[in-house]
């Protein structure tokens, strides 16, 4: 016979359709009964194919229910090669399986690429009989194919692939609901695979990103080792040269290699700081100290930076000592950070405050300008490494953009918050709090 469209169900007319006999009740209850099996059994896959991403393991699921639903005695899955020209098996039942994988069916003059290129279910009911049945597959694993219902894979309504079930158990023809059976299984079995392909092209991803972040964690470690060695020698040079030559012009003019060296120490011990705290390697030093000490020492060494520029800086400390367990060094760190954006980000002739309280077993430090603020949209932003609000192009402030990414890794190591309030045009209030008694280790 040759091939088929499925055929359509018995139609009957509600006005003519005589009353049901015992005998016809029974068999009506039993073909709901065997549809709401295969419903039960299609509901179980689906929420197998919810439950896990093993590719192998969910086709091998949809092609035994493909099988026990419609009474066959083997099925096989088939994708569509890249070219479109060939049909490769993905997965199949029975023993065959590894033979099987290595064989390739071509879509020209073979059953399953007549089911491919038609997007419709269909019926052989003896494939021996048909020219166009691909026999390398049977020679290669010693099967008859005798009977066959096959049904398209679609993705995204494109057909990828083949469903075949192969061989009717016993000996009624295949019918429309087993096509129906077939063709949910083959939507399930698209589902599955194409989750599959997006999660290998997902971890793909993934791996891709994990190597360029090692890509450029080490080319930090690599870059920040080898500029220190000659900067340090460059910055051991210079102070022994100007203690020479003091008050003398070459020693101003070593005092601006001086600056400029030490500049670069500090973006590169920025860009090491941020990388320490990224792996995790970043160590609190714990010991007990006065904030208020911190604090002044900070003041103190960006007194030129905010007297150049003419700024008024108001210091308001509690008069009581705030004693506190934390690494000074690092909180000296954020302290110097959060000033240096301040007057950085503050006009000349601005007014910058520092300002320290405790509260609540917390000691809080808040440094607040007269700056030109942080826009509404970037502020949940400006904690993060890299970002800077100004256009690169157009900047006119210096950084690397990791300073607060810093500061923020260094109060989160010590179980503290960092936050910002900000009105674009009037200006900011950097506050960051710690624990008085260290980072608390749960
Ligand atoms: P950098 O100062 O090197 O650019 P930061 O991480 O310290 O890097 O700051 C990130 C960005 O946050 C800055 O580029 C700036 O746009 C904004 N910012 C930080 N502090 C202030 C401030 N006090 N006033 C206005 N903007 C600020």
């Amino acid at each position: 016979m040759p091939d088929s469209q499925l055929p359509p169900s018995p139609s009957t007319s509600n006005h003519t359709r005589p009353l049901p006999q015992t005998g016809d009740l029974r068999r009506s209850f039993t073909v709901l009964r065997r549809q709401a099996d295969r419903l039960q059994r299609i509901l179980e896959i689906s929420q197998i194919l919810t439950s896990t991403y093993d590719l192998d393991e969910l086709l091998q699921i949809i092609l035994a229910a493909a099988i026990e639903l419609t009474k066959t005695e083997a099925a096989s899955i088939l994708l569509l090669n890249e070219g479109g020209t060939e049909l490769r098996f993905a997965a199949t039942t029975g023993s065959n399986r590894d033979k099987l994988m290595a064989l390739r069916v071509p879509v020209e003059n073979s059953l399953a690429g007549t089911i491919l290129r038609s997007g419709e279910p269909m019926v052989f009911d003896d494939v021996r009989q048909d020219p166009r049945h691909f026999d390398g597959v049977d020679k290669q694993i010693a099967f008859e194919s005798r009977s066959m219902l096959g049904v398209p894979l679609l993705m995204r309504e494109r057909p990828v692939g083949v469903l075949e079930a192969l061989n009717k158990l016993d000996t009624s023809p295949f019918g429309e609901e087993d096509g129906q059976v077939l063709m949910t299984l083959a939507a399930q079995a698209a589902v599955a695979i194409e989750n599959a392909r997006l999660i290998t092209a997902l971890q793909k991803a993934y791996e891709q990103l994990n190597r360029i972040d090692r890509i450029k964690s080490d080319f930090i470690a690599i870059a920040s080792h080898e500029l220190r060695t000659p900067l340090g020698l460059i910055l051991g040079y210079a102070s022994m040269l100007r203690e020479d030559l003091k008050n003398t012009d070459t020693s101003q003019q070593l005092d601006v290699v001086m600056n400029s060296a030490l500049r670069l120490r500090d973006l590169i011990d920025d860009m090491v700081n941020v990388q320490h705290i990224e792996e995790g390697k970043a160590k609190l030093v714990l010991t007990e100290f006065v904030l208020q000490e911190v604090v002044q020492r900070v003041v103190e060494a960006v007194r030129e930076l905010y007297t150049t520029k003419e700024q008024e800086l108001l210091v308001s400390l509690p008069a009581q000592p705030l004693s506190l367990k934390a690494d000074r060094e690092k909180i000296a760190l954020v302290v110097n950070n959060l000033l240096t954006n301040a007057i950085k980000f503050t006009d000349p002739r601005g007014r910058i405050m520092v300002a320290a309280e405790l509260k609540n077993g917390e000691v809080q430090v808040h440094v607040a300008d007269t700056g030109i603020g942080i826009p509404a949209r970037e502020v949940e932003h400006i904690f993060d490494r890299f970002y800077q609000v100004e256009p690169h192009l157009t900047r006119q402030h210096g950084g690397l953009g990791l300073g607060l990414a810093i500061a923020k890794g260094m109060i989160e190591m010590h179980g503290g918050k960092i936050w910002v309030e900000s009105v674009e045009g009037l200006g900011s209030r950097f506050s960051f709090s710690v624990p008085v008694a260290g980072p608390s280790h749960k």
